[in-house]
């Protein structure tokens, strides 16, 4: 079902929705970007229909609606251990198509990835609901299109931004009652993006004599292990876990999981000392493999989505499409030279 709404229509729209659902999406905050005096565009509670970003991509992806930075796994005190509750209310998130895909990534993981699901992540995912933002097109650095990501399903409802009015697509309720009550009836047929400025071309397969190539040196010198482009990945899902003593009573504490990032120091350090990757360089190549080699081996389909935040974010300017492509064209010549 289509409906156009004014804007007025939409805010009337989202404040009813309010009343049952919390809703989180793409929102500026002034002066708090990385830089003086520049916004930050990330990921926050929506009050009202001005206070959805369309003009920008977020820093930071929408996965910390569901998978929080931060979040306490079990409470102990002495020798008892209890699990916290999760009081939680139904929630709207609204995203983009790379981002929906992303989604389906966490899942994956967090859900498919062994005999149990992450019953943490589980929990708080079955009130997870999604809104597609229709891209008009992609932002500087997007490659969803070589991704196949520039098209998502799993969505209740689309939101088209068009001059000075909505274009909703109603999938489910609540939203073809909303756009009943608050909208008037129109065609609304979704609208993919269907070229990027940047092509990634991504290798069939890659060869284990590519590890050694002299591609990840220079990576080794650049990088600055500040793990920003892992942070700010709609797909990465590393935590580490921490026990934590309360200082006023050594007896109590709680054990939380905490994002982690597989580029920055002390990821991989085990007992004895021993660290897997010390090298920054193999940081990298065990990253961008992981993104567009083995979870594909494990599941089928990339990690990566081409939404393009890890080169916008990375102080290094080190481009995590210009290595794929790279890559590509290492095994190309290999595939030549066979
Ligand atoms: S690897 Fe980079 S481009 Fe790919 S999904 Fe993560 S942040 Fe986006
Ligand atoms: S953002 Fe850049 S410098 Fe920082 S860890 Fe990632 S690749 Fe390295």
């Amino acid at each position: 079902m289509g409906y156009k709404l004014t804007p007025a229509g939409f805010g009337a729209l989202l404040d009813e929705l309010a009343t049952n659902y919390q809703i989180f999406g793409p929102v500026r905050y002034a002066g708090k970007g990385r830089l003086a005096g520049t916004d930050l565009t990330t990921y926050g509670p929506v009050r009202s229909v001005s206070d959805l970003v369309w003009d920008a991509r977020t820093t930071f992806a929408p996965k910390e609606v569901f998978f929080p930075v931060k979040e306490s796994l079990l409470y102990f005190s002495g020798q008892e251990i209890t699990e916290p509750s999760l009081e939680m209310k139904e929630t709207l998130v609204f995203l983009r198509a790379c981002d929906l895909n992303a989604v389906s990534r966490l899942d994956k993981i967090f859900l498919a990835n062994g005999p149990e699901p992450d019953s943490y992540y589980a929990r708080r995912r079955q009130h997870i609901h999604f809104v597609l933002m229709e891209c008009q097109e992609g932002f500087p650095g997007c490659f969803c299109v070589s991704m196949g990501t520039n098209m998502a399903t799993g969505h209740q409802a689309a939101l088209r931004l068009e001059n000075d009015h909505y274009l909703l697509q109603a999938l489910a309720e609540p939203w073809i009652a909303l756009g009943e009550r608050y909208g008037q009836p129109a065609r609304v047929e979704p609208v993919w993006v269907e070229k990027n400025p940047l092509t990634v071309r991504v290798p069939e397969r890659v060869d284990i004599a590519l590890f050694q190539h002299e591609l990840w040196r220079e990576y080794a010198c650049r990088c600055i292990a500040c793990g920003r482009c892992t942070l700010s990945c709609p797909t990465c899902s590393c935590f580490s876990v921490q026990d934590v003593i309360y200082r006023d009573n050594p007896e109590r504490g709680e054990r939380r999981r905490v994002w982690a990032s597989c580029q920055i120091d002390g990821f991989t350090d085990m007992a004895g000392g021993h660290q897997v990757r010390a090298d920054r360089g193999d940081r990298i190549r065990f990253k961008v493999l992981h993104k567009i080699y083995d979870f594909r081996r494990r599941f089928g389909i990339n990690m990566c989505v081409g939404c393009g935040r890890c080169e916008e974010v990375c102080p290094e300017y080190i481009s995590f499409a210009r290595c794929v492509n790279t890559l590509n064209q290492l095994m190309e010549v290999q595939g030549r030279d066979a």
